[in-house]
């Protein structure tokens, strides 16, 4: 049945739109924005009534790891594109770091034909740079891309060895895939829990400092400067990192990079009492560095928020800091978080919706992004005032490892609208 939602603020930075206008929905894509619509549809189309409220092209999510195939008792793909769904996503790009990894046709098939069966949010895979994520010899990236994958990526480890960065960005330059960079020099990390700093000297804690990071976000820019491949940093953290970055993008390089939305919100401090759902990699780095990553955020060295929503067990969390596995859920919390840089003052409501629909569109050269005529009936609701406290347990993800249970937020998602059909309702709009 065709959608029309009716009377709420329709934002779509890509057009420029920002006005309280009706949106009909039909046949699968976005047909006409505009005032008195509801009016003058049938009775074939069903009226959704969204005034007060923030419609928005549906947002995409270019880090998820949704666990399948291997790890289905931390995800599976139809839990987590649920989770994606009630987070007002209506796309994810699945990392390959699953058991087996997504470095091979027959398992990008495989998470595709999975996703479809679950029939809620698009599903993009990332394949694997590497074979078997081992980081010695490429995967066949052709077959990749073929078979569905939108990006390839070693993500949860960085590619090491410089010389292999070079050929695998010539590599994915032939075939027109962005390679996504999990930006960590492992001889400089050194197994570190946390970033290097006074809360970890404090905590006793084992740490790695943010260069780090920023040392091969550096390497990669020269090697990007050199194949002139399409180059993404992942869950940017540091001050130095974005400012590699802001160079790189003036030197007119290819280069892009997202943040998540624990890096925009949390400090180190998070880890000072050893909460192991504050253990994340990159670590949650200092005050400064939060910052810097607002402020790129704000004025687009910084292309999009993606939450690299990484589900644990109890098994993997409910153990000393050191010992814990790295990650949190991001998918169901993302639009609170991003939603308080709006009300601070940080970001507008268009680059609200900007980082989180066009920009990582544009990004891996997505469908969606936007509410222009035609373009896919991918649609977000968001109720930005909307108070509620997270609970852990009530998110829809299969995994509980959030820092934010129990934290006031506002701003709630009320509907997700993937190719003209709701996949989520939450609180019922007016
Ligand atoms: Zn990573």
């Amino acid at each position: 049945m065709d959608l029309c939602l009716r009377g709420g603020r329709v934002i779509d930075p890509r057009r420029g739109f920002d006005a309280e206008a009706d949106l009909l929905l039909k046949d699968g894509v976005v047909g006409l924005v505009g005032a008195g619509i509801a009016e003058g549809v049938g009775s074939d189309v069903r009226i959704v009534d969204v005034r007060g409220l923030w419609v928005m092209p549906g947002l995409i999510d270019l880090h998820t790891h949704l666990r399948e195939p291997g790890q289905e008792y931390k995800e599976d793909i139809a839990s987590g594109t649920r989770a994606a769904a009630a987070g007002g996503f209506t796309a994810v790009c699945a990392m390959p770091n699953t058991t087996p990894p997504n470095d091979s046709r027959a398992v990008t098939e495989l998470i595709v034909n999975r996703a479809r069966e679950a029939g809620t949010v698009r599903v993009y895979p990332v394949g694997a740079i590497t074979k078997g994520l081992a980081g010695e010899t490429l995967a066949e990236m052709g077959e990749l891309k073929e078979a569905g994958c939108v990006a390839v990526s070693d993500d949860g480890k960085p590619v090491m060895n410089a010389e292999l960065m070079r050929r695998a960005m010539e590599y994915a330059r032939t075939f027109g895939l962005t390679i996504v960079q999990h930006c960590e020099d492992l001889t400089l990390s050194a197994g570190g829990a946390m970033n290097e700093g006074a809360v970890a000297t404090r905590a006793g804690i084992r740490a790695q400092p943010s260069s780090a990071e920023s040392a091969m976000v550096a390497r990669d820019i020269e090697l990007c400067a050199l194949t002139g491949a399409r180059y993404h940093v992942a869950h940017v953290s540091s001050a130095d990192s974005v400012r590699l970055i802001r160079e790189a993008k003036r030197r007119g390089l290819p280069v892009s990079c997202e943040v998540t939305p624990h890096h925009l919100t949390l400090t180190d401090d998070a880890c000072a009492r050893y909460d192991t759902h504050a253990k994340c990699n990159p670590p949650l780095r200092g005050a400064a560095d939060v910052e810097a990553q607002r402020a790129a955020l704000a004025d687009g060295t910084i292309d999009a928020v993606a939450t690299d929503h990484a589900p644990h067990s109890p098994v993997e969390k409910e153990v000393e800091f050191e010992q814990a596995a790295f990650g949190m859920i991001g998918l169901e919390t993302a639009v609170p978080l991003v939603l308080a840089l709006v009300r601070a003052g940080t970001l507008s409501p268009a680059d609200f919706v900007a980082r989180l629909s066009a920009g990582p569109a544009r990004v891996f050269g997505l469908p969606g992004g936007s509410l222009a005529d035609g373009a896919p009936a991918d649609v977000t609701v968001v109720d930005p005032e909307a108070a509620w406290t997270c609970d852990g347990r009530a998110l829809r993800s299969r995994s509980r490892n959030t820092p934010f249970s129990g934290r006031a937020l506002r701003g709630r998602v009320s509907l997700t609208v993937v190719g003209g059909s709701i996949v989520y309702s939450g609180e019922q709009p007016a």
